[in-house]
């Protein structure tokens, strides 16, 4: 109810922008474009001759007066007339067409999903056309291009055609040409296109998002990631390479996304460790568990028990240590988790 009344009231908050105010009398406009072209078809009596001359013989067709036509529910009995005073939209509103953009300067308690709306694009666009990495970092006074059309950007690779892209994102070659301004078919590699119609894939919106992983353990943040005084003494600094998540002995630590258990063991600084192996190049860590419940290459699902929590190796307390790779760089996992 809380997020509704929100959703409301920022809706409200920004519809008193300007931007969308202009937006607003270019809708009304488009509007009043669309109810002069094609009122006379919605007109009742064209739904009421429809109903006196029963079915087959509703007026349909794309401006320039309907015409009567056969159609699929001539001879059914009983018709939802309602369903057959419908007029087609005319091509031209769905051609492809250029990139063009407007700018939008990001205000307080605006949310990607909300601005997405009220723009009539996907949240993909919004996050893509700006790049924006993490959607809970967003700026207000931040500037957004906001796009004329829906799709997302890509960095061209070796031996991929127009029509290579176009088929991964379920787009047309012809209009990534047109988007783009492409005089010719080719696309080099290293080019950023605009691939209309395209969206993010799935781990690309988790990472967006920061959900990609669950928590693998019920506590709290005892050590962030990064720097930090060493936690046994003295004052050397040290990197602190994944989180500390402070628990009580024996609480189950959980995979923070379904993977292959690729190594399990002993090391004296993470005592009994677990790594699993997930997709798109991401390997997670768990360290100083009292019980490893896993072996090296078995499957484990995102919430499956893998072992306790416990204070082996180097340790100061019963905690998790856990630690996320994306391509054998570590990352910080609070980026990743609600
Ligand atoms: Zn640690």
């Amino acid at each position: 109810m809380q997020q509704i009344k929100t959703f409301f009231l920022n809706c409200g908050y920004f519809c008193q922008k300007r931007a969308v105010v202009r937006l607003a009398v270019v809708f009304c406009l488009c509007g009043a474009f669309a109810a002069h072209f094609f009122l006379p078809f919605a007109q009742p009596e064209t739904v009421s001759a429809a109903k006196t001359q029963g079915p087959g013989t509703a007026q349909t067709g794309v401006g320039g007066g309907g015409y009567p036509e056969k159609t699929a529910l001539e001879g059914q009995q009983e018709t939802d007339l309602s369903l057959e005073a419908g007029v087609l939209e005319p091509e031209s509103f769905s051609k492809p067409q250029m990139l063009l953009y407007n700018s939008y300067a990001i205000q307080k308690n605006d949310m990607i999903g909300d601005l997405a709306i009220n723009f009539g694009l996907n949240e993909d666009t919004l996050i893509s056309i700006n790049n924006i990495k993490n959607t809970r970092l967003i700026q207000i006074g931040q500037v957004l291009r906001i796009p004329n059309q829906d799709g997302i950007f890509y960095t061209v690779k070796n031996n991929d055609t127009l029509e290579t892209i176009a088929q991964k994102y379920k787009s047309d070659a012809t209009a990534i040409q047109l988007a783009n301004e492409l005089f010719s078919d080719t696309a080099h590699s290293g080019t950023v296109l605009f691939i209309p119609g395209g969206r993010l894939d799935w781990t690309e919106r988790q990472e967006i998002n920061g959900d990609l992983f669950i928590w693998p353990v019920a506590g709290y943040i005892t050590s962030p990631y990064g720097y930090r005084r060493w936690p046994f003494g003295g004052n050397a600094r040290q990197f602190h390479s994944g989180l500390d998540i402070g628990s009580p002995t024996g609480t189950p630590v959980r995979a923070a996304m379904s993977g292959r258990v690729s190594s399990v063991g002993w090391d004296d600084v993470l005592g009994n460790f677990a790594v699993i192996s997930h997709h798109s190049g991401y390997r997670t860590m768990y360290g100083h568990m009292s019980t490893v419940r896993v072996k090296s290459g078995a499957y484990v699902g995102t919430g499956e028990r893998i072992g306790d929590v416990g204070s082996t190796g180097l340790s100061t307390g019963p905690h998790l240590h856990f630690t996320v790779y994306k391509n054998g760089i570590t990352v910080n996992p609070r980026t990743l988790m609600k």
